[in-house]
């Protein structure tokens, strides 16, 4: 392939699990994809490693703190160096970009997510919070600009892929997959007690310390909900949750004849990853492959959404609308930096984001602006209550 037929990808935080992981996708096949950017928040030591291995364009550190160590560690190189987060709003605008993977965490994926449709680029999104935060303000925005939104997140992906040649058909519903988390079965009373090790405990997946234990609440399950119902233009009604603890159905479709199409496959990120960037070719790879034979059984539980109150905060942050999931999405962030810093136990963090929920003013249809405040003034309440 010429360099033009190549991909030319951004990577919003590359130096994290997803990101880690789409590097290696890049450099497996790199007749097809250009490394075009690289960012990171704080970890330069990794994101000098990446840019003197995979020689981006321009690379971001987030933390300015950090900016000369990382400029003159790459100066020979004659790779461009910035740092903070408004460069991050604009490196992602460079002409050569064609996509931009979005595999930062958190709320601060979402203002470089708006700069980077704003000016036309594809998105592979990771970064699930964005959408729950803007999704309606990020989908039209993409829509206009017609830029495509691939999803990453593999419970999207396997829903994406089951779409495939079936634009037109009308949805009846999704069912997300969930593996339940370390403490899948576990009563509240158990739940007081476990500690900040247990739950970066995951079964299945290796992820980022948030996701982790988002994934232990459930509150990940809850964010994925209200990314699905941005993504596929979905109603509250038409999104369910199934605890599968192998993670190998990574979601389900039911069209409106009742059929049921669902993807499967191990429990690895790299696929869903490559996807997204690859869309709509299927590139050959040696992932490991999925045996019937190690998994004699592919068990579904329903949600306990009693015990894991996430999840139904979740739920009634999207039925509400306008900017309850963005003032659910703030809460929750503090809520899991104060649990990894081991100030609030588990079960405190539902609530603290219930009592967000209750007390930051609500607006049903807010701009832009209005989003901002909205977490701007939900970090002051959910850090007034913390005390
Ligand atoms: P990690 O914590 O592993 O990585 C986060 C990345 O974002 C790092 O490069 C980090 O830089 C950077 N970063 C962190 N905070 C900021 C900030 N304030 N501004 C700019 N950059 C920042 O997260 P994951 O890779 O696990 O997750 C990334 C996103 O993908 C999340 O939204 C998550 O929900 C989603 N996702 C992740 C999955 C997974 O398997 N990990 C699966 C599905 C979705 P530094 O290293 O310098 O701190
Ligand atoms: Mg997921």
């Amino acid at each position: 392939m010429t360099d033009e037929s190549k991909k030319h990808v951004a990577i919003l935080g590359s130096t994290g699990s997803i990101g880690t992981q789409a590097l290696e996708v890049m450099s497996e096949q790199a007749d097809r994809f250009v490394v075009e950017v690289l960012t990171a928040h704080s970890n330069s030591e990794l994101l000098i490693e990446q840019a003197l291995a995979y020689r981006p364009n321009a690379v971001v550190i987030g933390d300015e703190g950090k900016f000369e160590a990382v400029r003159d560690a790459l100066w020979d190189a004659g790779i461009k160096v910035y740092a903070g987060a408004e460069a991050l709003e604009q490196v992602v605008e460079m002409e050569e970009i064609d996509v931009v993977l979005t595999a930062l965490v958190g709320y601060a994926g979402l203002k470089p997510t708006l700069a980077a449709i704003h000016a036309g680029k594809h998105i592979a999104l990771a970064n699930k919070e964005t959408l729950v935060v803007a999704g309606e303000l990020v989908t039209k925005l993409a829509r206009e600009k017609g830029v495509n939104i691939y999803p990453v997140d593999s419970e999207h992906s396997a829903i994406f892929q089951c779409l495939v040649g079936e634009f037109h058909n009308p949805i009846e519903k999704i069912v997300l997959t969930a593996s339940g988390g370390p403490f899948r079965g576990k009563s509240t009373t158990e739940l007081k007690a476990v500690t900040k090790a247990q739950a970066l405990k995951h079964p299945n997946w290796e992820m980022g310390a948030k996701i982790t234990i988002d994934s232990a609440s459930l509150m990940n399950k809850g964010l994925e909900v209200i990314e699905a119902k941005w993504l596929f233009g979905l109603r509250p009604d038409q999104i369910e949750v199934i605890v599968h603890p192998q993670s190998i159905v990574h979601s389900l479709v039911q069209f409106e004849d009742g059929s049921m199409k669902a993807q499967m496959g191990l429990p690895d990120m790299k696929l869903p990853i490559q996807y997204a960037l690859a869309y709509p070719t299927r590139l050959q790879n040696d992932f490991p492959r999925f045996n019937f034979l190690d998994y004699p059984q592919l068990t579904f539980e329903q949600a306990d959404t009693r015990t894991f109150r996430n999840l139904q905060l979740a739920f009634d942050a999207m039925e509400k609308g306008g900017n309850m999931p963005c003032i659910l999405n703030a809460a929750n962030e503090v809520a899991v930096a104060a649990f990894l810093k081991e100030e609030i136990g588990f079960l405190a963090m539902s609530d603290l984001v219930e009592h967000c929920m209750n007390t930051v003013p609500f607006i049903a249809k807010p701009k832009l602006e209005e989003l901002i405040e909205s977490d701007e003034q939900t970090r002051l309440v959910a850090e007034e209550y913390l005390g």
